[in-house]
């Protein structure tokens, strides 16, 4: 299993990290709990060696349920814990929160559900147009003095409010959405954290599993299942998006004996500026394919070809931006 170091502290994770969201049981139809803990292990004894949670996923949930796996297992040091804060939630509806008072009272309950002294990444999730982002910044610089995370980290910033961030706070990682479907990153993101030194938690490796390869035009989603109101998983744009799904398969199967789960992974790690590529799962045998994505590699003329499929299957082409939570006055109104 590849792994790297994230710059400025001693963490050295896997490459492929586990992502918690579906196991808060909330947003993705709902989740069977002894599976999702048999999913930590499985990751774990597989050799990942990196999970990241939020107290946001199913409002304290997943964290429990990571929390329960660690405790159940053991050998909590092996692990590269990432966690997050800067989201509150009414019910099940969260809002954005990055203020000083939230995030000193999220780490705590972090803590306590993670069943640890010490988070080892904790980024901020948001940011917050309510909240000062030197105010986000100065608490994060506070819980990283006191010792409560080994690293900082923040997801859906832009650069400038990197920039921002990083006048007032040491800043570690940086977690933007990508993969083959959503590139947004490439234009400014990656660059500036490749030449800032720092390293790329990149999360939705499989595009809420539009790129395992198991999706098709019957696919249903039930409940509150977050792809029902996902524009890629609408016509005509689902069909466009199996269209591509279908060709890079042949693609993979054809000239490295791969399929297209494989092939999605392996095209993230090897993008300049990706440290880490979080896939997520509810069930082991989700994470089957993983081994698959640890001996092979893409070639300059893969790369080109995989870029020419997209570009002659995906006319209308939309980002993950319906995912963002509103602020408290959004919220509110
Ligand atoms: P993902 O990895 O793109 O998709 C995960 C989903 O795909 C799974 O929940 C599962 O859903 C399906 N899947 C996974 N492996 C599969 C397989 N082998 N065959 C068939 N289906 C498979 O997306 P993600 O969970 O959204 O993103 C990964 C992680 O990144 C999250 O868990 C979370 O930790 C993090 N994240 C962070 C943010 C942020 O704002 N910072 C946002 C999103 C995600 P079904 O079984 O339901 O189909």
């Amino acid at each position: 299993m590849e792994t790297t170091r994230i710059p400025g502290t001693a963490l050295t994770p896997t490459r492929i990290g586990l992502g918690t969201w579906v196991m808060g049981g909330w947003m993705w139809g709902g989740i069977d709990d002894d599976a999702a803990v048999a999913t930590i292990h499985a990751a774990l004894e597989q050799g990942v060696t990196l999970i990241d949670t939020a107290p946001v996923y199913g409002m304290g949930h997943a964290e429990r349920l990571v929390g329960r796996a660690l405790a159940e297992r053991g050998r909590r040091d092996d692990v590269v814990l990432a966690t997050k804060a800067g989201l509150d939630w009414e019910g099940e509806r969260p809002f954005r929160d990055a203020s000083r008072r939230r995030l000193v009272q999220e780490i705590d309950d972090s803590r306590d559900r993670l069943g640890t002294d010490v988070v080892d990444v904790l980024h901020v999730h948001w940011p917050d147009p309510l909240v000062p982002i030197e105010e986000t910044a100065d608490a994060m610089r506070e819980i990283f003095e006191a010792g409560k995370t080994r690293a900082v980290g923040v997801s859906n910033f832009s650069v400038e409010q990197i920039e921002r961030f990083r006048a007032r706070c040491p800043l570690h990682v940086v977690q933007p959405p990508y993969n083959l479907f959503e590139r947004g990153i490439e234009a400014d993101l990656l660059p500036y954290v490749q030449d800032a030194g720092m390293t790329t938690l990149t999360y939705g490796a499989l595009c809420r599993g539009l790129l395992s390869g198991k999706m098709h035009q019957g696919s249903t989603f039930e409940g509150d299942d977050l792809r029902l109101r996902d524009p890629k998983f609408a016509e005509p744009r689902f069909s466009q998006y199996l269209d591509a799904v279908h060709r890079l398969d042949e693609l993979a199967k054809e000239r490295l004996g791969k399929d297209v789960v494989h092939l999605a992974l392996r095209w993230l790690l090897d993008r300049p500026g990706v440290g880490v590529a979080l896939w997520g799962a509810r069930r082991p045998d989700q994470l089957a394919p993983l081994a698959g994505v640890m001996d092979f590699e893409l070639d300059d003329a893969a790369m080109a070809e995989i870029d020419a499929i997209l570009a002659d299957t995906v006319q209308d082409p939309v980002g993950p931006e319906f995912m963002a939570p509103p602020t408290r006055e959004a919220r509110a109104a």
